[in-house]
């Protein structure tokens, strides 16, 4: 994975804020977002204790984190699924690979960690014929770019840049440019995909150590397709990913989706274990109408080590709500130009430094202005700004400042 220079982030930005599509891009998508998440918190005031127990839950799993991740590793062998542990983005890379062969259509649905390892990239070089099916990470895809946010990767394209993307590159005639006209064209573009698939990947939001049950939480309904339709489903999951009881895990997704201004989601996906039946004769017999394999590969690339630092280990009870990032008035210019080469924004700046080491986050933390509004509307309370205060005071140590 490629580690981080000032001179190239820089560049980075300089090129984001030159970018007139990108900012009209930005422009269009932030107005009113801002507004939505505290009248949905003002709704359902619910939320917010239930963030305050994500937040303990996710404290207690990080203090013990080892022993959690051999909790879940029993709990998915107890339910049927074939669990695996990655150390490296390499090694889970490899054991995706390793499982999935080449040759084969893929079809992905939007998973960050998927992104971090370059999962879809790597089974692509094997020959895999591989698609995002998420209609922003598609977007991604078909424009050779990255995400520019969390929840909503596509957040910084115009539809008149959508509606060319999907017409150039899907080689699909579109009247016009209205929305409703790409979503429908994306939507029977990928229909065949779906029926073809041979192996459906998926993230998770939660993985509950008690069970081995992961949730989903989704409004497009594409994940159910993945992770329902194809004959072999592989889960990439990382290990901060992990919480107590399935309980737990709905908590997750509600203030997840809460936070990420998509309240009440439309589908919540609880997936414990291949698909069964034991309608005949009470019989156990895997394959109905779901997967009959399902592989679990827990990534931990840094996870475990940044858990052992005292503040760095705050950054892995993140929930991946994307709330900072559309907080923050440099990623409102920058979108994931600044913040990491896949995470991005305030949130990116501590998973690079997890990810891909101190030194790189480091790097990242000289555009931050210090204004700790990022702090402030995090639903589990990661002092992010605090985190990149440190990451500046190690930047100035090692460069003898
Ligand atoms: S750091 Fe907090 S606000 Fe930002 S994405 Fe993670 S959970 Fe959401």
């Amino acid at each position: 994975m490629p580690s981080v220079a000032l001179e190239e982030v820089l560049r980075d930005v300089r090129r984001a804020l030159e970018d007139p599509a990108l900012q009209e891009g930005l422009r269009r998508a932030y107005t009113g977002a801002e507004r939505r998440v505290p009248e949905i918190l003002a709704e359902h005031p619910e939320i917010l204790e239930l963030a305050r127990r994500v937040e303990e839950a996710k404290r207690r799993v990080l203090e013990d984190l080892d022993r959690y991740i051999e909790m879940a590793v029993e709990s998915l062998k107890g339910v049927g699924a074939e669990p695996h542990f990655a150390g490296t983005a390499e090694e889970a890379r490899e054991i995706v690979a390793g499982i999935v062969g080449s040759g084969k259509v893929v079809v992905m649905s939007k998973s960050m960690v998927a992104a971090e390892i370059g999962l879809r990239e790597h089974l692509e070089s094997l020959g895999n014929e591989v698609w995002e099916t998420d209609l922003g990470e598609l977007l991604i895809q078909l424009q050779g770019s990255k995400p520019m946010h969390t929840i909503a990767p596509a957040i910084h394209l115009t539809r008149e840049e959508a509606a060319r993307l999907v017409s150039e590159k899907l080689g699909v005639k579109l009247d016009g440019e209205k929305i409703e006209e790409i979503v429908a064209v994306v939507r029977r573009y990928l229909r065949d995909k779906f029926v073809r698939a041979d192996v459906g990947i998926s993230g998770a939001n939660a993985l509950a150590a008690d069970t081995g049950a992961f949730v989903l939480v989704e409004n497009e309904g594409n994940i159910r397709l993945v992770t329902g339709l194809p004959p072999l489903h592989i889960a990439v999951v990382g290990v901060d990913k992990i919480v107590p009881t399935l309980t737990d895990a709905f908590h997750v997704a509600m203030v997840q989706a809460a936070y990420a201004s998509l309240y009440p989601p439309t589908y919540l996906n609880v997936i414990a274990g291949p698909s069964s039946t034991a309608d005949i004769e009470k019989k156990r017999v895997y394959g109905a109408h779901g997967p009959p394999k399902l592989h679990v590969v827990l990534v931990d690339n840094g996870r475990k080590k940044a858990a052992k630092k005292p503040l760095l280990a705050e950054q892995l009870r993140c929930i991946r709500c994307g709330r900072c990032q559309l907080e923050c008035p440099v990623w409102r210019l920058t979108a994931n130009h600044w913040g990491g080469p896949v995470y991005g924004g305030p949130m990116g700046v501590g998973w690079t430094a997890v990810t891909l080491g101190e030194e790189s986050g480091a790097e990242l933390a000289h555009l931050c202005l210090g204004c700790a509004r990022c702090d402030e509307v995090c639903p589990v309370r990661i002092p992010l700004s605090r985190i990149i205060r440190w990451l500046k005071k190690l930047y100035a140590e090692s460069h003898g400042l």
